[in-house]
């Protein structure tokens, strides 16, 4: 049986009657709360295969629902409406159109791994939330969202160049996401490190800036990365019935 929190309960779901006597007892307002019934009939049997076929989703079948990765998390300590083991548990048993009610805070999962830490059945929350997010989009669910703009514009440069140049990831991110550059923690930051950091390292990055430098005989390890790539996503589309199984 699924612990169901009182959070999740939604305040549409519930009904009060203002004036109710039942048996001669005044049980009007507060007294007279119920959960709306309701039928479930539109279950999507495939999600739980679906999701489990995307990177970091492999292990969901092993989750008992213990609620130890939603204690542990983060995001839920901020906002409780972020509850990855209600998600596990709506993943599993199917109810798709309940699990898109949230579709738009479940890609802010910071990576942090609590969960993943807390989890006694090694089940990966964190990637979970991971395939999640991304089976959304590929779904068309939500657009993408900017973790997911983030991880390609960091990727895009490791494949290319073999390396990682922060400033150049941080202003094409801002770029795509329609941020200003100048942001007053980045000018903080940036201040901060200025006077900080060896004037050799600074000119180094300031150089790499410009010239975007690349890994020595870096063209092979491309070219193997694109493909391993170009393979996944092929294989992630066909898994969700995007493209035709060859
Ligand atoms: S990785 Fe994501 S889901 Fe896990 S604890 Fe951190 S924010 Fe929560
Ligand atoms: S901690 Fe692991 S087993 Fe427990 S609810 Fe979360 S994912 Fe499931």
């Amino acid at each position: 049986m699924p612990i169901h929190e009182k959070s999740l309960i939604r305040s549409e779901d519930l009904i009060t009657h203002e004036e109710l006597v039942l048996d001669g007892v005044d049980v009007s307002g507060h007294w007279s709360t119920f959960i709306e019934n309701r039928a479930v009939t539109d279950y999507n049997e495939a999600m739980e295969d679906e999701i489990s076929a995307l990177p970091g989703g492999e292990f969901i079948h092993r989750c008992w629902q213990c609620g130890s990765c939603t204690n542990a998390c983060t995001v839920n300590a901020i906002n409780p409406d972020f509850n990855p083991r209600f998600w596990i548990y709506l993943i599993r048993t199917g109810m798709e159109e309940e699990l898109l009610r949230d579709k738009d805070i479940i890609w802010q999962c910071v990576s942090c791994n609590k969960c993943t830490y807390a989890c006694p059945r090694d089940v990966n929350p964190e990637g979970v939330m991971k395939a999640t997010a991304h089976w959304l989009e590929l779904k068309g669910h939500t657009e993408k969202k900017p973790s997911m703009i983030f991880d390609e514009e960091f990727t895009e440069q490791i494949v290319t160049t073999g390396k990682i140049e922060d400033g150049r990831v941080l202003r094409r991110f801002f770029a795509k996401t329609g941020q200003p550059l100048f942001q007053e923690w980045l000018v903080a930051l940036v201040r901060s490190l200025v006077f900080r950091l060896p004037i050799g390292l600074l000119t180094k990055m300031g150089l790499a800036t410009l010239f975007h430098p690349r890994t020595r005989g870096w063209s092979r390890s491309r070219a193997a990365m694109e493909e391993y790539i170009a393979e996944r996503e092929t294989e992630n589309r066909k898994a969700l019935g995007l493209e035709s199984k060859s």
